[in-house]
């Protein structure tokens, strides 16, 4: 029987109803996919990087559609259109970096047994399945669906079951590059269509929370297969004692609130030091007080609304709980209108790391600001999180470098927040529950989807088996 689910409408109204994919619908697609993707790993490089190229063109000829049914689905207009050059911009750069990345000839000869030479054989993954989240439905599909299709592997996706409407537009794309539409697929579903398309891959990449993470690396571990984990975070913003606090203000505000903070990169905790603290507070809270919200109209505004309303309900909480236990709230808070949840920049001082909105992750435009006395206390409370997925320090460029070295994050934005939704082509590797895997970003966000075989060639006489045949040990006297 078919399953029919219906997704959330962020500005209110009645949801999109969509069928989700059975397991019978996953295991046909995974059949075909797997059986297109022999002759899609023997094209040529440039034949793939063809396809794709093609691919990108019908995508940007769609544009007008993709970017309304995110509009629809995200209730913000200025990222969405964003978000499909984002996509797009993957797809270029992987044309510029694949070619010499998948040509590569690694070779030479073994150290440790010089008469051997080797030679590198890359072989695609096969079949990977690619589960993203509603925050960005499109862009973070694609970002490892575009090298891993590059790398010559096949896709099954499966996008978040909060934000289908833009698969519709985008398949059609897909059907207009035949030989594309051979290997890259996309259901819709939730939870239980996500699992089966984890059983029917050869790897899986997946974006999303820890708890869902964790399920798909159990699930990927029973069955042996390569998981790639990018999940939450909890990124602290360091404010130095030589930070200029206007502008430090400025960056910590718009790393915490860009995209309503549903973003895994956004900043959730601010440290300033306390030489600063007392000019910064006033200048963040002046400064969020001046956002505004895309209440009215989606194309108006600087924040548009949660895109989950349940996120709505979990950022309430994080601040109530914050308030019982003595925060103050200068600014901001939630706004429902029309049954749909917003929420005006919250800026809190008094809060400590006892509070859930230093121990789980907000997704949301929450500010706790924090002071310190020491460059030890500063380090100490931004490590005190069981997530790593990036970080920022602001400051003097050396100071703020050496306190940086010291942060468990997979990277660290120097002078400005967020840097790692501009600068996708340099690796980081997350710390603590944050992600497992090899970088998404750089060249191993290809490579990572090529096993490599390793064929060695003895060039010297194979070693006879008396060469490992015991003998009596001599002894001195035997001499
Ligand atoms: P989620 O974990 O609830 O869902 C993510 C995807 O997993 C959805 O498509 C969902 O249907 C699917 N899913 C759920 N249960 C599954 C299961 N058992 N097996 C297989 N698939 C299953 O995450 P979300 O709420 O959609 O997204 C928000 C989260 O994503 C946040 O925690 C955010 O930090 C994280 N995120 C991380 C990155 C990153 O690059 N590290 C980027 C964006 C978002």
């Amino acid at each position: 029987m078919a399953n029919f689910l219906i997704a959330a409408n962020p500005r209110g109204g009645s949801g999109h109803r969509f069928r989700a994919a059975a397991a019978t619908d996953v295991l046909e697609s995974a059949d075909r996919l797997r059986a297109a993707q022999r002759d899609w790993a023997a094209l040529a490089v440039d034949d793939r990087l063809s396809a794709l190229a093609q691919w990108s063109e019908a995508m940007r000829s769609a544009s007008e559609d993709l970017v309304d049914a995110l509009t629809e689905d995200t209730g913000r207009a200025l990222i969405s259109r964003a978000e499909l050059d984002g996509a797009l911009a993957r797809i270029a750069h992987w044309q510029r970096k694949a070619p010499d990345l998948l040509t590569e000839i690694s070779q030479g000869h073994s150290e440790s047994a010089p008469s051997v030479r080797y030679q590198h054989r890359r072989d695609p993954l096969g079949l990977v399945a690619v589960i993203s989240p509603w925050n960005f439905p499109l862009l973070l599909m694609l970002i490892d669906a575009v090298p891993a299709l590059a790398a010559g592997c096949a896709v099954l996706a499966k996008p978040s079951e909060q934000t289908p409407r833009f698969v519709e537009p985008l398949m059609e794309t897909v059907r207009s590059v035949p030989s594309l539409a051979a290997v890259f697929d996309c259901l819709l579903g939730g939870p239980e269509t996500g699992a089966a398309v984890v059983d029917a891959a050869d790897a899986v990449c997946f974006t999303g929370s820890v708890a869902t993470g964790r399920q798909v690396g159990r699930q990927a571990g029973e069955r042996l297969i390569p998981a790639f984990l990018e999940l939450g975070g909890k990124d602290p913003l360091i404010v130095l004692a030589d930070a200029d606090v206007q502008e430090a203000a400025r960056i910590a505000l718009r790393g915490s609130v860009l995209a309503t903070g549903q973003a895994c990169q956004s900043i959730e905790r601010v440290y300033v030091h306390q030489s600063l603290y007392d000019a910064f507070v006033p200048e963040l809270i002046a400064q969020a007080s001046a956002v505004t919200l895309n209440t009215e109209r989606v194309d108006r505004g600087h924040l548009g609304p949660f895109i989950d309303p349940r996120q709505a309900d979990l950022v309430e909480a994080q601040l109530e709980d914050a308030l019982a236990q003595g925060a103050a709230l200068h600014c901001g808070g939630l706004v429902r209108q029309d049954g749909g949840a917003w929420c005006k920049p919250a800026v809190l001082t008094g809060t400590n790391h006892g509070m859930a909105l230093y121990r789980d992750e907000t997704f949301g435009p929450v500010i706790p600001v924090m002071s310190f006395a020491t460059d030890d206390e500063a380090v100490d409370l931004a490590n005190d999180s069981e997530f790593g997925l990036s970080a920022a320090v602001l400051g003097e460029q050396a100071h703020a470098l050496s306190v940086a070295a010291r942060l468990r994050a997979g990277a660290v934005s120097i002078n400005d927040a967020s840097l790692t939704s501009q600068v996708g082509d340099v690796e980081k590797d997350s710390y603590g529950v944050s992600g497992v895997g090899r970088s998404r970003m750089g060249p191993s966000g290809l490579l990572r989807f090529l096993r490599r075989q390793a064929l060695l060639v003895q060039t010297a006489p194979a070693a006879p088996l008396d060469a490992f045949k015991e003998v009596e040990r001599r002894t001195v006297t035997d001499a």
